[in-house]
């Protein structure tokens, strides 16, 4: 399947399209409907219960997206979070410079600095793809949107680029409330803004997104996971940075095996096994999953390792859905020399020190992106998401056979029911056909129906999604059959 396929499919159901559709749209901005919404509350509440609710060294923050600017110049995000650009002098269209060299030439200038990308371009005589014009010359474009905070000019501020140093910038805070517990971590979700040169493939590349952060801090020096036997034996498919120079391709592997001796190595692949169960548990296929180690020029200078969670799309390839970096000190080091604030724990024995960070970042439209992909299925019949219940829309539909001879009654008390435990729709407008394939599209794992044969016998047929199966159930059993199925269900 391509991306356009998928992005039509969320457009036609209700999950997301492109915002202000009446007004053309607006590149890289997207809302969500009646479907997506209730899709994308799921996966934030799974991603908070399994990273939050079940693990005690972690609590969650809700931090400001309209920050302070000193955040933005301690990060280094004011000086450092640019791409290259160029545009052209006779069309006016704008490009990345680095991606344009890449295309054009075949050369890989990542990171290197504008006046050489700039250099390249005019050696090469790079011209406009577009309308064949002369490219202006290469400069730097920051990514972070600017923004006036109060009246006359006021102060310039940011949009957060990130969730991340929000959850930094309050560790001093949030320490203290831990009752100075280390390890410990700080989650947070929410939106995050970048004003993308070239927004693109639907949900992947966007302008307005959210993230789902964790910073994972810990004592260098008392660095054991006590959770690492459980996941050090766990298999994925893997791709180390040095496979990746001898030009190999990943192949199925301990997630051990993929991090070499470092401060904090067992955190480390607790957070890549855990990350890779988690994706699995909404329903991400696991076959179109690999962990693949950034190449040392592709990561931060400051950074002691990055390893990013990729899916196979067909049409795109492997792309990024997390990103799990080792940060060193950096970010703490940083906002203590900025403040002139304490960033330092203090150990048992009393020395202080500066804690490390492991920062698992999840993009929640790129989770769902892959889940969808994952879950979509097309065949004769019919166009259905075989997608968990525990992130599905609804988790049960009831209907009626007909709207008439006291059946919707019966249905709506069976509804009413059901709504105070699940998430769940009634529908008694047309053709039972019909209604079981709308809720086949976007997903309801079950299908509840009241025929005549309820007014006999109390009992209503209960139909899965996925094999279409019927079987009948007595009303009153109902909700327990629910939650059985709910609990029982496996990708
Ligand atoms: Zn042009």
């Amino acid at each position: 399947m391509d991306i356009k396929t998928l992005a039509d499919f969320c457009a036609k159901v209700g999950i997301a399209f492109p915002t202000a559709e009446i007004y053309g749209g607006f590149s890289g901005f997207y809302d969500w409907g009646p479907v997506g919404v209730e899709i994308k509350n799921n996966v934030k509440r799974v991603w908070w219960r399994t990273f939050v609710h079940q693990m005690d060294e972690i609590v969650g923050i809700d931090g400001s997206i309209v920050t302070h600017p000193d955040v933005w110049k301690a990060s280094g995000h004011v000086e450092h979070f640019h791409d290259v650009v160029t545009r052209c002098k006779k069309c006016g269209r704008a490009y990345r410079a680095d991606k344009l060299v890449l295309e054009v030439l075949g050369i890989n200038v990542e990171g290197k600095p504008a006046e050489e990308i700039d250099t390249i371009i005019r050696k090469n005589n790079v011209r406009c793809p577009s309308c064949g014009g002369e490219l202006g010359p290469v400069e730097y474009f920051n990514l972070m949107f600017e923004t006036k905070v109060g009246p006359y000019g006021g102060v310039t501020s940011y949009l957060r680029p990130e969730t991340a140093q929000l959850i930094f910038v309050n560790f001093p805070r949030v320490y203290l409330l831990a009752r100075k517990r280390m390890p410990f971590g700080i989650a947070q979700m929410g939106k995050a803004y970048r004003n993308e040169i070239s927004p693109r493939n639907f949900l992947f590349r966007l302008r307005e997104f959210e993230q789902m952060e964790i910073e994972f801090f810990f004592d260098p020096k008392d660095d054991a996971c006590p959770y690492y036997n459980e996941v050090k034996g766990k298999k994925v498919l893997g791709l180390t940075a040095e496979m990746q120079e001898r030009g190999e391709k990943e192949r199925p592997m301990r997630i051990a095996d993929l991090v070499p001796e470092m401060p904090g190595r067992e955190w480390m692949i607790f957070w890549i096994a855990k990350s890779v169960d988690f994706f699995v548990s909404v329903g991400v296929d696991p076959k179109r999953i690999r962990v693949r180690e950034q190449l040392p020029d592709e990561r931060a200078h400051y950074s002691m390792g990055t390893w990013d969670v990729e899916f196979r799309f067909d049409d795109l390839g492997w792309q990024e859905i997390e990103g799990i970096a080792h940060r060193g000190t950096y970010d703490l080091s940083r906002h203590q020399e900025f403040s002139g604030k304490s960033f330092e724990a203090v150990r048992p024995d009393g020395s202080k020190f500066i804690p490390m960070v492991i920062e698992p970042s999840w993009g929640v439209e790129r989770t769902i992106l892959a889940m969808l992909y994952s879950a979509y299925r097309k065949d004769e019949k019919r166009t259905y998401l075989r997608i968990h219940p525990q992130v599905a829309p609804y988790v049960v539909a009831v209907f009626p056979l007909v709207s008439k001879d006291g059946l919707p009654e019966i249905a709506r008390e069976i509804y009413k029911e059901i709504r105070t435990e699940f998430r769940a729709f009634y529908d008694e407008k047309g053709n039972i056909g019909k209604r079981y394939r709308r809720q086949d599209e976007i997903g309801t794992p079950f299908c509840i129906t009241v025929d005549y044969q309820t007014r006999e016998d109390e009992t209503v047929t209960i139909r899965d999604r996925d094999t279409m199966q019927q079987e009948r159930v007595h009303k009153d059993e109902v909700v327990a059959w629910i939650r059985e199925h709910v609990k029982n269900w496996r990708v």
